[in-house]
C-alpha cells in the first residue's frame, strides 16, 4: 500500500500511547490519539460527500485539529489544499474556483463571507473548525468513529494541492502525489537523522510545505514527538526550547532569537540540530548564531514543487552561504536559462531538478507545466552554481536578474551591501527598463530612520564596495517593502512601481 499514511503509520511507536505532540496549554497526543482522531476527519469528510482525488481546501489558524484533518484527508485519498490564513476573498475567489473544492473548512468567524463567495463559486459545501477544536467540523468528527479503513493509493496519486508562495506572480498549484511525499519524508529522516527520541520544535505555519511536510512527516516517519506552538513567538519559543531536540525555522527565526539576551550557550547546550530554510540566511546570521551557541544551522533548499532538494550535511561542513549538496535521489544540475545547455561545475546557471520528490505539475495548467520541464528536470526557476565539493549555492531568482549594458548583476550581492550600510534597514534591488542599458539597477531602500532619504550618501558608500555597474543609479525610500503572505518581497509589485522612474 502506497498511501503517505500508511507509509507513515509503519513506523509509528509500537508502543502507540508514546506522545507525538505537546500542546501549547500542555495537553498531549499519543499516537493512538492521533490515528483515532485522524480517523474521526477521515469519516467526517467522506460523510461530507468527498470522495478520492477530490479536493479538500483548508483556510483555518493552525491547530492540532488541522494537522489530524490532513491526515484524514490522506487516509480517505482526498486532496489536501491548505490555503494561507492571509489570504483575502480575492485571493480565495481564485482559489476556489481554480481548485473546485469538495469542501472548504474556514475558521468560524469567516464562515459568513465565505459561504457567500462559495456559493458564486460553485463550492458546494463549507464546513468550519477553529483553534480550539471547536467547528462545525469538528462536531462531525465527533460523532465519527475512531477507526477508518485507509484507502490504498497509487504513488502517482495526488496527497495533496499546495499553492506556491505567490512570490513572482500569482500562486500556481502545486500537485504532490503520495509518492512525492513519502519519499522525501524518509530521505530527510535519514539525512538528517531523527529518530523516535527526538523533540521538534514546530512554530512554522501549516499550510506551507516546511511547517506542514518537511516538518510534520519526518516527526510522523521517526516515530518522534513535537512541540507544537500556535505561531513564532519568541517568548515561548526561549521557553519550549529546554524540551527539544531540533528545531526547524526561516532564517527571521534565528535573526530574532539572536536578539534575546537569554539566548545563549547553555540554553540549547542539548540540542542536537538547527534547520533553515524557505528564504535565504545570510552567511553573517549562520557565522553569528555559531560564535553565540556553539551550534552551525543546517541550511537547506526546498520549494513547494519539489519539498527538498539540497541539504548541508549533518555529519561534515554546514557551509554558511550555501544550501548543500543534493539529497539522496535527487539529481541537481546547472542549465543556461536560454539555451538549456548543461554548464560547468562553478558557473551560474538555473537550477534543474529531478527526482522522486518532483511534483506532478501545475494544477489544470498542463503548458505552464510543459514549459518548466527540460529532459525530465524541473526548471526550478531558481540561478545557482555548484562548487568543486559538490555544494550548491543560490544567487538569485532567473526573474530576479538583472542585464545592465551587458553584464549580469546578481540582485543579493547590491542588496547585501546595501544591507551592511548604518542607515539601511532592509532594501530589494531591481532592474527597470533603460534606452542604453537594457536595464538600470535601482535599489528600494527602508530606511533605519523614518525620514531619511539621502541617496547620495548611500551611493557614496557603496562606491568602493561593488563595481560600477553594479552600483544603483537610483535608490527610492519607501516606509516598507512589498511582501506576500510569506513575508518575501514581491520584486514585481516593484518593477511595476518603478519602471518609469528610471
Ligand atoms: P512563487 O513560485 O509563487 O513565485 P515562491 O517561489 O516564493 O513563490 P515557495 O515554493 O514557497 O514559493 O518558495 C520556494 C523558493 O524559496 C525557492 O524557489 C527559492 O527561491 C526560495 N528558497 C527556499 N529555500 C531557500 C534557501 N535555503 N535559500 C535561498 N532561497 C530559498
Ligand atoms: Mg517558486
Amino acid at each position: 500500500m502506497t498511501n503517505l499514511y500508511a507509509r507513515l503509520a509503519d513506523c509509528f511507536p509500537e508502543d502507540r500511547e508514546q506522545r507525538f505532540a505537546t500542546l501549547p496549554g500542555g495537553g498531549i497526543v499519543s499516537y493512538a490519539d492521533l490515528a483515532a482522531r485522524s480517523a474521526r476527519y477521515a469519516n467526517a469528510i467522506v460523510a461530507s460527500g468527498v470522495a478520492p482525488g477530490d479536493r479538500v481546501a483548508v483556510q483555518a489558524e493552525k491547530s492540532i485539529d488541522m494537522l489530524m484533518l490532513y491526515l484524514g484527508c490522506l487516509r480517505a485519498g482526498a486532496v489536501f489544499l491548505p490555503l494561507n490564513t492571509a489570504y483575502t476573498s480575492g485571493e480565495l475567489d481564485y482559489f476556489m474556483r481554480d481548485a473546485e473544492p469538495a469542501l472548504f473548512v474556514c475558521d468560524p468567524a469567516q464562515a459568513d463571507p465565505i459561504r457567500a463567495l462559495a456559493a458564486t463559486a460553485g463550492v458546494a459545501r463549507v464546513e468550519t473548525l477553529d483553534d480550539a477544536g471547536g467547528g462545525s467540523l469538528a462536531a462531525i468528527a465527533a460523532d465519527c468513529a475512531g477507526t477508518f479503513e485507509t484507502v490504498p493509493r497509487a504513488d502517482d496519486d495526488l496527497a495533496a494541492i499546495l499553492y506556491t508562495s505567490g512570490t513572482t506572480g500569482r500562486s500556481k498549484g502545486a500537485m504532490l502525489s503520495h509518492d512525492n511525499l513519502a519519499s522525501n519524508a524518509f530521505t530527510l529522516r535519514e539525512h538528517w537523522r531523527f529518530t523516535g527520541a527526538d523533540v521538534l520544535l514546530h512554530a512554522l505555519p501549516i499550510f506551507h510545505t516546511h511547517g506542514l511536510f518537511v516538518a510534520t512527516n519526518v516527526v510522523l516517519a521517526a516515530g518522534a514527538s513535537m512541540l507544537f506552538l500556535s505561531r513564532f513567538d519568541v517568548a515561548a519559543i526561549m521557553a519550549a526550547l529546554p524540551r527539544a531536540t531540533a528545531m526547524m525555522g526561516v532564517p527571521t527565526f534565528y535573526i530574532r532569537l539572536l536578539g534575546e539576551a537569554g539566548f545563549d550557550r547553555a540554553l540549547v547546550a542539548h540540542m542536537r540540530l538547527f534547520i533553515s530554510g524557505s528564504a535565504p540566511l545570510s552567511a553573517d546570521i549562520h557565522r553569528e548564531f555559531n560564535a553565540r551557541t556553539g551550534h552551525a544551522i543546517l541550511e537547506r533548499y526546498g520549494m513547494t514543487e519539489t519539498n527538498m532538494n539540497t541539504s548541508n550535511p549533518y555529519d561534515g561542513d554546514r557551509i554558511a552561504g550555501t544550501v548543500g549538496q543534493p539529497l539522496p535521489g535527487v539529481s541537481i544540475r546547472i542549465a543556461d536559462p536560454e539555451s538549456g545547455e548543461i554548464l560547468s561545475q562553478g558557473k551560474i546557471g538555473v537550477i534543474e531538478i529531478a527526482g522522486p520528490n518532483v511534483f506532478k505539475g501545475y494544477w489544470r495548467m498542463p503548458e505552464k507545466t510543459e514549459a518548466e520541464f527540460r529532459g525530465g528536470h524541473f526548471i526550478s526557476g531558481d540561478l545557482g552554481f555548484i562548487d568543486a565539493r559538490g555544494y550548491v549555492s543560490i544567487v538569485g531568482r532567473a526573474k530576479d536578474l538583472i542585464i545592465s549594458g551587458g553584464f549580469n548583476i546578481y540582485p543579493a550581492e547590491v542588496e547585501t551591501a546595501l544591507d551592511k550600510l548604518a542607515q539601511v534597514h532592509e532594501s530589494a534591488v531591481i532592474g527597470v527598463p533603460h534606452p542604453d542599458l537594457g536595464e538600470a539597477v535601482v535599489a528600494v531602500v527602508v530606511p533605519r530612520d523614518p525620514g531619511f532619504a539621502d541617496g547620495d550618501a548611500l551611493k557614496a558608500a557603496l562606491a568602493d564596495q561593488l563595481a560600477r555597474f553594479k552600483q544603483p543609479r537610483r535608490i527610492h525610500f519607501v516606509d516598507a517593502l512589498p511582501k506576500n503572505a510569506m513575508g518575501k518581497i514581491q520584486k514585481t509589485v516593484l518593477r511595476e512601481r518603478y519602471a518609469e522612474a528610471s
